[in-house]
């Protein structure tokens, strides 16, 4: 960074990008939220993507033309972040739009005049791509602009040509180059070539429609999307190697830098790596936060958390915490300088910086702990792993760590490749599923027997079609039986069985929701079903034998579930769907969920969320559910590619893995998710939905259990009976109990402070009897007694008392007002602090040290307490031994 006279601040390239547009009739808005609306992206990541429903057409524009500078974060660059000169998680997109207006000629000419004119680039340092079809392009830049032909380059789909899916609005991109050595000619020109090029500004002409053949026509509104990177505009502008020296980001650096007393530019290469990725990561988490976002294990929330790691681990890499001791918080310090460099433009950041420095500080002294332990656990493993002269580390260890030390598997993978070392991930993914499948509760001891024999019979038998969507009942075929777990030709009337079948109506437990109960009949059969579960792509169903016998190969059994327990489990699966959106809605959108079980009588739903959802949340949450219920909202369900399902905007969890067919679940404009349950038709069969209570599971995880349903009565039935008995226990109505409870708390009250009064009085005349046990000392008169289990206040009364009426006196005395408890009073006159310098409050501090405590209070009345009743004589003794010595 230089300060000379033609120093163009990052703050005012985006000013004048801004202007130059507005003098071009263009609308000034303002940056749209790091939170996109689109549900189909985690995260803003490009200047379009609020426009995007105006340029599919959803939507109309106010206005034909705006500009923006739009808040960016691109996590697919972030093995480039710091590698690079160019690439950020966060940077700003300066764009110019068209809606239906201008379009490509006009596009250019700007792009031109805005390069070359009000940032003055020389026009011999510029070079053109354009798509290799777009002639018209070409043209335009060759003949109208004047760029020599043998630096506009031509280049393929995959670099120049946008489009948002397979099928819709697309067209032809040109962009613009920076040529940082001109000298070296225009042969051989590769714009890949970073140390010679940079991609500064993308021109997108949305030009056609394709259809779904994969035919281009032309659109009748034609569009421009545009978007310019302020940082590698400042980096040219600012005549510095990289986009981290300019002034947008190297304070930043700097700060990080100074904590950790290293001079950025005499360090070694790693170190500057490290001090651009803490530079580029504060600015992403300072604004993410910024907008509602908060750590956590799912979505954008996992982005954020890893983010916020990855800061904290560079800034251990380059020494921040040896400097500075690990109770040292390095991250909000340096949020503060991110937040000081953008406020003026995004005051967001400063009115939210409590809440972004709180989080940063709880997640690095939380990460911190857990780095320790990992990286100890690691260095062992990698060490061994060299020892054994291998270059992978197994996947079981790297699950190890992920599991016993919460160290994430990308962690365990960075480290490994600074050590040149890799990591098995498919061993890492077995690993996690074999935890998975062994966790599974209920059938444990039992799974692992059947999954012996399951195994076995995927050799010849089909996986199971599952046919509960749309049937209740079916005739099917008995492709195995197993008694505990091993395969057998018959199982007889009263055993336990499981039973495969080729197909079946059976729900079996996945996604939260329980899996289906009901019966298998046939000639003189009947085998009552409890529970599904499925394995290696089987439903195997556990029962029992009622009558009958059943064998392997009989084929006219029915299979019928029971319909009552699968509405209810209905009702609480689209209820836990309705929940999380309205918890979207009402507390906070970041909300994620970190688990949950439908089951028949209730639902439960934990979710990532940093504080306990209030009572007035819980309420308006009860209550939006209940309207859209209400609403009578019909779902709907479609069977899609993953792809379009997300294009719906339908957003699959993170780490959730799915085929490449999903299952969306929609109740068009409530809530849409991904989803393999079973569910009502319409919302008004949910009926009525109550919330029974939230509660802290784990740090940073709420638990919310409901009803709904039939269920919802039955809840009420049970607090209903408890209200009666109350009722009729107090001989009240139910809307009497409450006073009822409350004058019987009252007159408790009353009662125990006649009883501490009496205590009191009773500790009066205890004392009386102990006035003639005085002992004279010189001047002064001391009483050392002890007073049973007096409790502290009765005792501390005794001695004032005490003091009082032997005038110039110390009175020490103690008790054991409960278990465990030592209580202490040391009361002296005047002349005693005076005369002989005796403080109450330090003298009664020492005494308790011998019980195990301490205490201390006026120079005249002090009270202290201990734990060990046991020494209490010995400290009696001890008070009596040093007032006899001080007092003579
Ligand atoms: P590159 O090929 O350099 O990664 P891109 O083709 O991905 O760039 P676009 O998607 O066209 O970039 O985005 C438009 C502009 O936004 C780019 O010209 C660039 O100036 C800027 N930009 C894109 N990605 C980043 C990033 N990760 N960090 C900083 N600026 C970026
Ligand atoms: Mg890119």
């Amino acid at each position: 960074m230089s300060d000379s006279p033609q120093f163009i601040s990052g703050s005012e390239i985006r000013q004048k990008f801004l202007d130059f547009f507005a003098q071009r009739e263009h609308k000034i808005l303002p940056s749209a939220s790091l939170v996109p609306e689109d549900p189909t992206v985690l995260l803003t990541i490009a200047g379009m993507l609020p426009f995007k429903p105006i340029f599919l057409g959803q939507r109309k524009s106010e206005y034909d033309r705006a500009t923006t500078s739009q808040k960016c974060i691109r996590t697919n660059d972030i093995e480039n972040v710091g590698r690079t000169a160019r690439h950020h998680t966060f940077f700003e997109m300066l764009g110019n739009f068209s809606f239906g207006d201008y379009f490509k000629e006009q596009a250019i000419k700007w792009a031109w005049e805005l390069s070359t004119e009000v940032f003055a680039l020389p026009p011999e340092r510029l070079i053109i791509s354009v798509f290799e079809e777009d002639d018209e392009a070409f043209a335009i830049w060759k003949d109208k602009i004047g760029i020599p032909a043998r630096r506009i380059q031509r280049m393929g789909e995959e670099d120049n040509f946008w489009k948002s899916g397979a099928t819709g609005p697309c067209g032809p991109c040109s962009e613009l180059y920076y040529d940082f050595h001109p000298e070296l000619g225009d042969d051989n020109i590769d714009l890949e070539d970073d140390s010679r090029f940079i991609e500064y500004y993308n021109l997108v002409f949305m030009q056609y429609n394709r259809d779904a053949e994969g035919n281009l026509t032309p659109l009748a509104s034609q569009n421009i999307d545009t978007g310019m990177g302020l940082e590698r505009m400042a980096q040219i502008l600012q005549k510095v190697p990289n986009n981290y020296e300019t002034d947008l980001i190297f304070p930043i650096i700097k700060k990080a830098a100074e904590i950790a007393e290293i001079d950025y530019h005499k360090a070694d290469e790693k170190t500057k790596i490290s001090l651009k990725v803490i530079g580029d990561h504060v600015r992403s988490v300072v604004h993410m936060i910024a907008d509602g976002i908060t750590a956590s294990n799912t979505d954008r929330g996992y982005v954020l958390r890893r983010l916020i790691r990855r800061v904290i681990r560079y800034g251990r890499l380059i020494g921040i915490y040896e400097k500075r001791g690990v109770s040292f918080n390095f991250t909000p310090e340096v949020a503060e300088v991110a937040i000081a460099l953008s406020e003026s433009v995004y005051p967001s950041v400063r009115e939210r910086e409590a809440v972004i420095k709180d989080q940063l500080k709880r997640e690095e002294n939380q990460f911190l702990k857990t780095l320790q332990r990992g990286e100890k656990l690691l260095s062992e493993v990698i060490e061994r792993v060299k020892k054994e002269q291998k270059t992978v580390i197994p996947g079981e260890d790297a699950f190890t760590l992920y599991d016993t030390y919460g160290f994430p598997l990308e962690l365990t993978q960075e480290i490994a490749a600074e050590q040149d070392l890799t990591v098995d991930v498919e061993g890492y993914n077995k690993a996690m599923q074999i935890q998975i499948d062994t966790s599974q509760g209920a059938h444990e001891t039992i799974d692992l027997t059947v999954q012996g024999s399951i195994d076995k019979l995927a050799e010849h038998i089909h996986p199971t079609e599952f046919l509960g969507y749309t049937e209740a009942q079916s005739t099917v075929k008995v492709e195995a039986v197993l008694v505990e777990g091993k395969t057998v030709e018959t199982g007889e009337a009263g055993t336990e069985i499981q039973v495969i079948l080729d197909r079946t109506p059976f729900y079996a437990e996945s996604g939260g929701q329980i899996g289906d109960r009901g019966y298998l009949t046939g000639d003189n059969l009947l085998v009552r079903i409890e529970d599904v579960q499925k394995e290696s792509g089987f439903f195997v169903h556990y029962g029992r034998i009622e009558r009958g016998s059943i064998t392997t190969g009989d084929s006219v059994v029915n299979a019928t579930i029971d319909r009552a327990c699968r509405r209810r489990a209905q009702a609480h699966h689209t209820a836990t769907h309705l929940l999380q959106s309205a918890l979207k809605k009402i507390v906070d959108d970041s909300i994620s969920q970190a688990g949950s079980l439908v089951a028949f009588d209730r639902l439960r739903f934990d979710i990532n969320c940093p504080r306990p959802i209030t009572p007035e949340e819980l309420q308006q949450i009860e209550e939006q559910i209940n309207t859209w219920i209400a609403e009578a909202h019909d779902t709907q369900t479609s069977v899609l590619g993953l792809e379009e399902a997300k294009a719906k905007g339908a957003i699959a969890m993170f780490g959730e893995k799915y085929g490449a067919e999903v299952r969306v679940i929609d109740v068009p404009g409530v809530s849409l998710e991904l989803c393999g349950g079973t569910h009502v038709r319409n919302t008004a069969e949910i009926g009525l939905f109550k919330i029974v209570s939230e509660t802290g599971i784990s740090s940073g995880v709420r638990r919310i259990e409901a009803v709904a349903g039939t269920a919802v009565l039955e809840y009420l039935n049970v607090r209903d009976k408890v209200v009666r008995e109350l009722g009729d226990r107090f001989k009240a109505k139910p809307e009497e109990i409450l006073d009822r409870v409350g004058n019987l708390q009252s007159e408790l009250k009353t009662t125990q402070k006649e009883l501490d009064a009496l205590k009191q009085e009773l500790a009066v005349a205890k004392s009386d009897q102990l006035l003639n046990q005085a002992e004279a000392i010189g001047d002064f008169k001391i009483l050392v007694a002890e007073m049973g289990d007096l409790d502290p206040k009765a005792l501390q009364t005794a001695g004032e008392r005490l003091q009082q009426k032997l005038g110039e006196a110390a009175v020490v005395l103690g008790s054991i007002p409960a278990e465990g408890k030592v209580s202490l009073v040391a009361a002296f006159s005047h002349k005693v602090n005076k005369d002989k310098k005796l403080q109450a409050g330090k003298f009664i501090g020492k005494i308790a040290k011998i019980c195990g405590g301490g205490g201390g209070g006026r120079p005249n009345l002090a009270q202290a307490g201990g734990r060990d009743a046991s020494k209490l004589p010995e400290a009696l003794e001890a008070a009596k031994k040093q007032l006899i010595e001080a007092l003579q």
